[in-house]
C-alpha cells in the first residue's frame, strides 16, 4: 500500500478523474428497528487501466491534502446521483451518504451546488445525505461550519462518522443541527472484548439518543457483535457482516432480493422505556 501511496501524485490523480477511473462502491445500512436495508454508504474505488482497484486510504489523503477532493467530489456527483436515481427506481425511500472532505466543505456555494444538481435530477433531498469526521472542524474554520448549516437548512441530512468521545466530538454536538452519528469502528469492535469497553459503547449510544440522533454502529462483523448492537439502542448498523460494500449492479441485486435480518431491538425499546420514566418523573 505504502509504495502504491508513494507514486499517487496531483497528475495521476487528474489523470485517472478525466479517464472516469473513480467509481463508488455500496455499503448497506440497516435500519435495526426494521431489520432491512434502508441505504448505504458510498465508498469511492479508483479502477485503474490494468483493472486493479486501488483503495482509499492510498489516494484520499493525497486528494484530501492537495485539496483536489473537491474537484473530484464535484466531478463525480452527477454519477452518484444518477446512481441513487437507480437505487431508488428498486428502493424509492433509500439514502446514499456521500463522504465530505474539509476542502469539499469550505467551498462556498457547495451545499447551493448540491441542492440545485439533487432538484434538477428529480431526487428528494433527504435521500442524499453528507457524512463529515471531526477533523473538518480542527482548526475551525467558519466556512465549513456554515456549509454544514446550509446543507441542514436546504434539507439534507449530516452524519458525524467515527464518533467518539472526543472534546471536539461533543463541541460539536452540542452546537450542529446533526441528524446523526457514526460510532467509531473500534469503539464497537472493542466493546466485544471487555464489560468495561461495551459500557462505553452503551453510554455513546445513550448520549446519541439523548441528544435525539440516530446512533449508527458500524464495523459489525459476527454474530456476536450485531447481538451486542442491538442490545445498545442502536438505531441502524453496518458492517461486513450484512454485506461487503458492493458495486452498483450487485448493490442493486441485493435491494431486490429484499435481505431480513430478523430481530428484536430490545436496546431501543429499554430506551424508550427510559425516555418514558423521565417524562413521568419531569
Ligand atoms: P469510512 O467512511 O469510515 O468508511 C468505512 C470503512 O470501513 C470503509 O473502508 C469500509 O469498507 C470499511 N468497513 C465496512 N464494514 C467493515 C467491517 O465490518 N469491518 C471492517 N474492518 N471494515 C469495514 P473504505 O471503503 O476503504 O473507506 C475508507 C475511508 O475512505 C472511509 O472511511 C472514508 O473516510 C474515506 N472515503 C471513502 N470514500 C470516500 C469519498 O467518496 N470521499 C471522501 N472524502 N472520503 C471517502
Amino acid at each position: 500500500m505504502d509504495s502504491v501511496q508513494s507514486n499517487i501524485t496531483l497528475t495521476s490523480l487528474c489523470r485517472a478523474l478525466t479517464n472516469g477511473e473513480f467509481f463508488y462502491f455500496y455499503q448497506p445500512i440497516i435500519s435495526l428497528g426494521s431489520g432491512i436495508i434502508c441505504g448505504a454508504e458510498a465508498l469511492i474505488r479508483w479502477k485503474q487501466s490494468n483493472g486493479s482497484i486501488i483503495m482509499p486510504e492510498a489516494f484520499i489523503p493525497p486528494a484530501e491534502n492537495t485539496g483536489f477532493i473537491a474537484e473530484m467530489t464535484q466531478e463525480l456527483l452527477p454519477g452518484l446521483l444518477n446512481d441513487l436515481l437507480q437505487i431508488n427506481a428498486v428502493n424509492p425511500s433509500s439514502f446514499i451518504h456521500l463522504n465530505l472532505s474539509t476542502p469539499d466543505l469550505n467551498r462556498a456555494g457547495l451545499a447551493e451546488s448540491l441542492s440545485k444538481q439533487i432538484s434538477l435530477m428529480c431526487i428528494e433531498p433527504g435521500r442524499l445525505r453528507v457524512e463529515i469526521v471531526e477533523d473538518v472542524f480542527m482548526p475551525p474554520v467558519p466556512q465549513v461550519e456554515e456549509t454544514i448549516s446550509r446543507l441542514v437548512s436546504n434539507g439534507i441530512p449530516v452524519v458525524l462518522n467515527d464518533f467518539s468521545a472526543g472534546y471536539t466530538t461533543l463541541n460539536v454536538l452540542s452546537r450542529l443541527p446533526l441528524t446523526a452519528i457514526k460510532l467509531a469502528l473500534n469503539i464497537v469492535q472493542m466493546a466485544t472484548s471487555s464489560r468495561k469497553d461495551f459500557r462505553i459503547l452503551r453510554h455513546l449510544v445513550n448520549m446519541g439518543h439523548q441528544l435525539d440522533l440516530d446512533i449508527i454502529a458500524e464495523g459489525i462483523e459476527t454474530d456476536e457483535m450485531y447481538d451486542l448492537t442491538l442490545s445498545t439502542g442502536s438505531t441502524h448498523a453496518q458492517g461486513y457482516y450484512f454485506s461487503h460494500p458492493l458495486p452498483l449492479s450487485d448493490y442493486i441485486a441485493l435491494l431486490q432480493k429484499e435481505p431480513h435480518w430478523s430481530n428484536y431491538p430490545f436496546g431501543m425499546e429499554y430506551l424508550t422505556q427510559i425516555d418514558l420514566i423521565d417524562f413521568r418523573r419531569d
